[in-house]
């Protein structure tokens, strides 16, 4: 590998990397596995910690416990075995000081530091019985490269300043020490004209660097530069580059949101009549947050651009009431609405509450579902074409399906967080579609049991206005969504929090327990069954494709049913069986009828069964921390007391401790949504399956809470500016630059 710095051609941002001398086509392909395509990429490769060489300690003057940087040559080393394991040891001395430095399990390093080499230490201090040692530090060989030159880039880079720490890639290929030339090479050659794409009022407003001062003094930081905010990349250059990142993406979504708010919407009247038809549903009195939601969302309605709302609430915070009010309003002023559900269950669910509560006002509501007969779906698609249904409860089969309603005008989707950011926009276009198929101005194919034949909607005056119009939409998840991520995740839409739960609510009772007990918790179960409540008993079949782990499920039902409570009235529920078992089972344990329903995730959203007062999770172990807390919110729906058992089998991880640990301190979601977010990082914050969550170049969300904040200000700032604050130029310049970085990626936004 070249150390010598390549010579380069003036580099573009947007050059290929392997066109940079010295990285040619199997380099570059290791670089692209890191996600580093350009130059602009490879720019964007910050390191991960700094090295202060120029103010390197003396061995003489460390202390034990300190993290410490140490230049200093190799006087000894070799491998020494002891009975547990090879140890590698090498002594390096600064005049007549010495510092051992340990390295476990090392044999690797056989031959590695000759006598009289610079090395460069960076490690922890430890005290060895009175002596100081490094234990494991981490080192570089400084100039053991060959000739003269070779030995000055190794000065210059390398030492006397503070050095940047890259991680390697490659399985150690391209080492740190490899980054660090070649980057520094780039920014040597990089163009004159670096051009600056954030905004001029915004960059004065904030004192940001420019960029390419930017871009140096984060690779390479000044020698004034504060340690504390080098690592904490809080340094002007880390504040610059990490702003301009989140800039972009908020700008897209500001743009996003006012490319909606754009289009033509309903305008729902909110008269005396709708409220009174409110009043007369409420079983009892919302809490204050369902109060402030349905002002939030009735505020929307009311206006002439389509609603884009996000409701969330923790499990149990009342949701499904507040989305049945916002129906009202939307049906009062004679428009469809459609509800959907991400799974048949809940939507059964979702059908079985509308009923209750919405049929004494007299609405029609019907329930559509993939598993109904292809007669029934027939005739229901025809009360919807006709406009005689006013409430469509369904799966998302239901939208995705180009249902032609006669007069849609509200869509609500349940338990969002299930669905990516793409997903989520795929649905938002699909309902507008279904509108526009709609309304007789336009014929639509229906693709279903009929076979595909021309079809037209209910006509007349009101639909063609429908026509052109979208209908408004409000999202529903019962994950709390840490804000940084509502922000990014959700930025686009306008967000409502139910922040306050029911009154009369009691915490659960959490507990870990081990298997080895679980006799105990059977009995436990007993007694609660026998006091007059249910339970449930779950298994972590998390992919409902699981093979083996859907026949432990099934098993244990087995020994629960015959061995252990061949007494008591015991169900399975999961996502494998037929739907109209489902379904009756579902309702025998709504109706109290089944006293323990064993079962998959399946009922991890939404069940709402509020006698159910008893939850034993197996293998807690196994399932992430927003799992376990939306299982949980399945009890504690009433105000009796509630306990959930975490039951463990084996040795748990030390991650799976801090999951269960979690579980039984904390109860409020959003709490644990934060927790769940720093231990997994956003990534698998949603499941691995999350697509279109945006990852990060140089941002990272937990820490960049605050910049994320400012940027949304800013981008916000920017976009309804007066003329004079920002020009056009500097708004098409910016969304170019948004444009190239997110479009392509998450399709955030079209610009004209
Ligand atoms: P989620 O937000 O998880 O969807 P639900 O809408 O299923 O919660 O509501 C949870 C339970 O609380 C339901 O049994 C519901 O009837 C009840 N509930 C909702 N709002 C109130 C309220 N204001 N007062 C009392 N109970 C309520
Ligand atoms: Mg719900």
């Amino acid at each position: 590998m070249p150390l010598l710095l390549p010579s380069l051609e003036m580099l573009e941002p947007s050059t290929a990397v392997q066109y940079v001398k010295g990285i040619g086509p199997k380099l570059a392909e290791i670089l692209a596995a890191k996600g580093i395509n350009t130059i602009d990429d490879l720019l964007h490769y910050l390191p991960f910690r700094y090295e202060d060489r120029l103010n390197p300690r003396g061995i003489a003057e460390l202390r034990a416990g300190e993290m410490a940087t140490v230049i200093a040559e190799v006087r000894t080393s070799g491998l020494f075995r002891t009975r547990r394991m090879p140890i590698f040891q090498m002594t390096a001395g600064q005049g007549r000081s010495r510092l051992k430095c340990i390295w476990f399990n090392a044999a690797y390093l056989q031959g590695k530091f000759q006598p009289g080499q610079m090395v460069a230490l960076y490690g922890k201090v430890e005290d060895n019985r009175g002596e100081l040692q490094l234990v494991q530090p981490q080192f570089e060989i400084i100039g053991d490269g060959e000739g003269e030159a070779e030995k000055k880039v190794a000065e210059s880079l390398e030492m006397g300043r503070i050095v940047p720490i890259y991680e390697s890639a490659g399985q150690g290929r391209l080492t740190s020490r490899w980054f660090r030339r070649i980057i520094h090479a780039a920014l040597e050659n990089l163009t004159p004209e670096l051009p600056e794409a954030i905004p001029a009022t915004v960059r004065k407003r904030l004192s940001l660097l420019p960029p390419r001062e930017a871009l140096w003094r984060v690779h390479w930081p000044e020698a004034g530069e504060s340690f504390q905010d080098l690592l904490a990349s809080r340094t002007p250059a880390h504040i610059r580059m990490i702003f301009e990142e989140l800039f972009f993406i908020e700008l897209g979504l500001e743009l996003k949101r006012r490319e909606q708010k754009a289009q033509t919407g309903i305008a729902f009247r909110l008269n005396d009549q709708v409220r009174e038809a409110i009043k007369r549903i409420l079983p009892f009195h919302p809490t204050g947050a369902q109060k402030r939601s349905l002002k939030e969302i009735a505020g929307d309605m009311e206006k002439p651009f389509p609603m884009r709302r996000l409701l969330q609430g923790d499990v149990g915070s009342g949701k499904t009431l507040v989305a049945f009010e916002a129906a009202i309003i939307a049906i009062e002023n004679g428009y469809q609405v459609a509800l959907m559900a991400p799974t048949e269950i809940l939507a059964q669910q979702h059908f079985f509450s509308a009923r209750r509560i919405l049929e004494p006002s007299g609405y029609r509501i019907v329930l559509l579902t993939g598993s109904l007969e292809d007669d029934r779906k027939r005739e229901i698609r025809r009360h919807i074409a006709q406009g005689n249904a006013q409430l469509v409860i369904g799966t998302h089969a239901l939208i995705e399906q180009k249902v032609g309603f006669a007069k849609l005008g509200l869509v609500i989707v349940d338990e969002q967080h299930r669905f990516g950011v793409l997903q989520r926009s795929k649905l938002m276009r699909k309902s507008g579609e279904s509108v526009s198929n709609i309304g007789g101005s336009r014929p639509s194919l229906e693709r279903t049991g009929e076979g595909a034949r021309p079809h037209m909607a209910v006509s007349g005056e009101e639909g063609s206005i429908a026509s052109q119009v979208e209908p408004d939409v409000l999202v529903m998840t019962a994950t709390p969504i840490p804000r940084t991520l509502a922000l990014t995740i959700y930025g686009d839409l306008d967000i409502s929090v139910l922040d306050e739960m029911p009154p009369g609510r009691m915490p659960i009772v959490t507990r870990r327990v081990g298997d080895e007990r679980s006799d105990e918790v059977w009995q436990f179960v007993r007694k609660q069954v026998a006091a007059g409540h249910q339970a449930y008993v779950v298994y972590p079949v998390i992919e409902e494709n699981e093979e083996n782990e859907l026949k432990a499920a099934i098993k244990m039902y087995g020994e629960l049913s015959k061995k252990i409570f061949p007494d008591l009235r015991v169900a399975v529920l999961h996502g494998r069986m037929d739907p109209d078992t489902k379904e009756m089972t579902m309702k025998l344990f709504q109706k109290g009828e089944i006293s323990i329903l064993v079962a998959t995730t399946v009922i991890e959203v939404g069940v709402d069964v509020p006698n159910a007062a008893v939850m034993v999770i197996e293998h807690a172990e196994r399932f992430g921390l927003a799992q376990l807390h939306q299982l949980r919110g399945r009890i504690g729906r009433s105000a009796a007391k509630s306990y959930c058992v975490l039951m463990t089998a084996g040795k748990v991880s030390e991650e799976g401790e801090r999951r269960l640990d979690a579980m039984v301190r904390i109860h409020d979601g959003f709490q644990i949504a934060e927790l769940d977010l720093e231990l997994r990082g956003p990534g698998e914050f949603f499941g691995t399956r999350q697509a279109g969550l945006p990852s990060f170049q140089v941002a990272n969300l937990i820490r960049d809470r605050d910049l994320l904040e400012l940027a949304k200000k800013e981008a916000g700032a920017v976009l309804s500016g007066p003329n004079s604050e920002i020009s056009q130029v500097e708004i098409d310049r910016a969304l170019w630059q948004m444009r190239t970085r997110w479009q392509k990626t998450y399709g955030l936004v079209e610009v004209g």
